[in-house]
């Protein structure tokens, strides 16, 4: 039977306290994680995954939407321990996940720094060490534009460039929803787009989001912000 979860995992950073919401998604063959969390955070995604029946090592394949920290940041310690699992991303991604090149995030960190006020080089520096420290994990299979991945009946591969360059988001039609990584987020339930000032490029993004919103589905999961149903618009 086809199921869609959705995990809601506490992420603090320094004093502000949120959540992120990654999906599992299973069917007779297999159970698939979108997106994994944050360095650390492996343990409380093993928590969320028994709290809703599911034991970590069922996980068979994690989908990564792009390269940042908090999506990709407990992958390499979930495949250490669950060596079975394959990992899926955008071509366009994967060099920056299996670390054949540098993170495009750190490289705009450390450009940023420079130019930070004395009061926040303290908080620049944290953030550089926090995405110097996030394991490379090697993708097994690279995933391209519009490609339907058989799981649940059938999920799409959805481009949605801007954030960072390959990000991908998943059109899962048994379920009428999108699940957006980053593409979109949400703030006090309205959509708006996951951190602006740090998106790398915000016109496409711009046009990534309204493509989301246009999409036919009903439902959107947002990795920050959760679920957003379109008769909220
Ligand atoms: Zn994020």
């Amino acid at each position: 039977m086809n199921k869609l979860i959705t995990l809601k995992i506490e992420m603090s950073y320094g004093p502000v306290m949120d959540y992120i919401y990654p999906a599992v998604l299973c069917d007779n063959d297999n159970c698939v994680l979108v997106d994994c969390g944050y360095v650390g955070s492996l343990p409380k995604i093993e928590k969320a995954l028994q709290c809703n029946g599911l034991p970590p090592k069922a996980i068979t394949h994690i989908i990564l939407t792009h390269q940042d920290h908090d999506h990709v940041g407990a992958a390499a310690a979930f495949k250490q321990k669950y060596p079975n699992v394959l990992i899926f991303a955008s071509a366009e991604e994967a060099p920056y996940i299996s670390g054949s090149q540098k993170s495009l995030r750190l490289e705009q960190a450390e450009r940023l720094q420079k130019e930070l006020p004395a009061e926040q080089q303290e908080f620049g520096k944290t953030f550089c060490r926090l995405l110097r420290s996030v394991e490379p994990v090697p993708i097994d299979r690279m995933l391209s534009e519009n490609e339907v991945l058989p799981f649940c009946g059938g999920c799409q591969v959805i481009a949605t460039p801007g954030h960072t360059p390959g990000h991908i988001s998943l059109y899962l039609e048994a379920f009428d929803t999108i699940l957006s990584g980053d593409s979109m987020a949400l703030e006090q339930g309205r959509p708006v787009l996951a951190n602006p000032q740090f998106t790398l490029d915000i016109e496409k993004a711009n046009v990534s989001m309204q493509r989301i919103l246009l999409h036919p589905a009903r439902r959107i999961i947002c990795y920050h912000g959760g679920l957003f149903e379109k008769e909220n618009v």
